[in-house]
């Protein structure tokens, strides 16, 4: 049976102070007294694993074991279909040390065979989460969002790959749409439902 989570300490196993405060606001209204890994001084675990999923869990696994609390940690990214599914798990990897996501996205572009540029080419964002207990327990979740890449990149709002993401059924990229909009219904949003469904 899914193991839920109890109103208390919680913590975001991820030292960036965005998904922090995403995370917090989306928690609250649970009753979940959310702190971060950063500010507990824990240490960011490798991301060795080899799918979305077993990122999350050893990230959040990590934060357990070490704070003896419960965990959440997240794991996403950007697949290309003509690109074999790459960036994939090197999403933020493709952007290099400046996290230049300009050049990121002119490397997914030139990688896409002229062939796929005519057609659209298909790509979907993946987040995975997964609550990791200090007992070893864990329950993960993965949300999806399907779509098409766009070139010139379009729109200042978001982050990563959003200016060249247009999900299925929309006007707007990622990177044009107003912020509450992309956070409405997203992989992260989804992934997020379904984590609540189950354990909160
Ligand atoms: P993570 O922090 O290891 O999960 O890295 C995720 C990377 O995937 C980010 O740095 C972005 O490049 C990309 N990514 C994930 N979600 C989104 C999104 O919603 N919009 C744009 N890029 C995203």
């Amino acid at each position: 049976m899914t193991r839920r989570l109890l109103p208390g300490r919680l913590v975001l196993a991820t030292h960036n102070p965005g998904k922090v405060v995403e995370l917090a606001e989306l928690l609250a209204p649970f009753g979940m007294d959310v702190v971060s890994a950063g500010s507990l001084g824990l240490p960011e675990p490798e991301e060795t694993g080899t799918t979305f999923i077993a990122n999350a869990e050893l990230k959040a696994l990590a934060a357990a074991t070490a704070s003896g609390l419960p965990a959440i940690a997240d794991d996403s990214g950007l697949c290309v279909d003509a690109l074999g599914g790459d960036p994939g798990l090197f999403s933020a990897r493709w952007a290099g040390p400046d996290k230049d996501f300009s050049v990121a996205m002119q490397r997914v572009w030139d990688g896409v065979s002229t062939a796929s540029k005519a057609r659209a080419p298909t790509a979907h964002f993946i987040c995975a989460l997964c609550v990791a207990w200090p007992d070893g327990h864990t329950e993960s979740f993965e949300g999806r969002v399907d779509g098409t890449l766009v070139w010139p990149p379009r729109g200042r709002n978001g982050f990563g790959y959003d200016p060249m993401f247009l999900m299925d059924g929309k006007a707007l990229t990622f990177g044009e749409m107003p912020r509450a909009e992309k956070e409405a219904d997203n992989h992260r949003a989804r992934a997020f439902a379904m984590l609540v469904a189950a354990c909160l």
